[in-house]
């Protein structure tokens, strides 16, 4: 089994919600936003990351915007 690489995730992740216990724990992190119908921070620009809305409508909207 692979070791978890948290500090390498730690440094990419864009994620501005604290406290988050999930930070650089990808998988937890996947996890839980999944079952909440969401997608994880690393999934939106920074200007909507900032804003916590990590709904899948959201996600859809920000890049069909970016496409026009
Ligand atoms: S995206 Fe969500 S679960 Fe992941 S670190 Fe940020 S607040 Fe925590």
């Amino acid at each position: 089994m692979r070791e978890c690489k948290t500090g390498d995730n730690m440094a990419k992740c864009n994620c501005t919600y604290e406290p988050c216990p999930r930070k650089g724990l990808c998988c937890e992190c996947i996890k839980y936003h999944r079952e909440a119908g969401e997608l994880p921070a690393c999934y939106f620009p920074p200007e909507i990351e900032r804003t916590n809305d990590r709904s899948v409508e959201k996600f859809i909207a920000t890049y069909q915007k970016r496409r026009r």
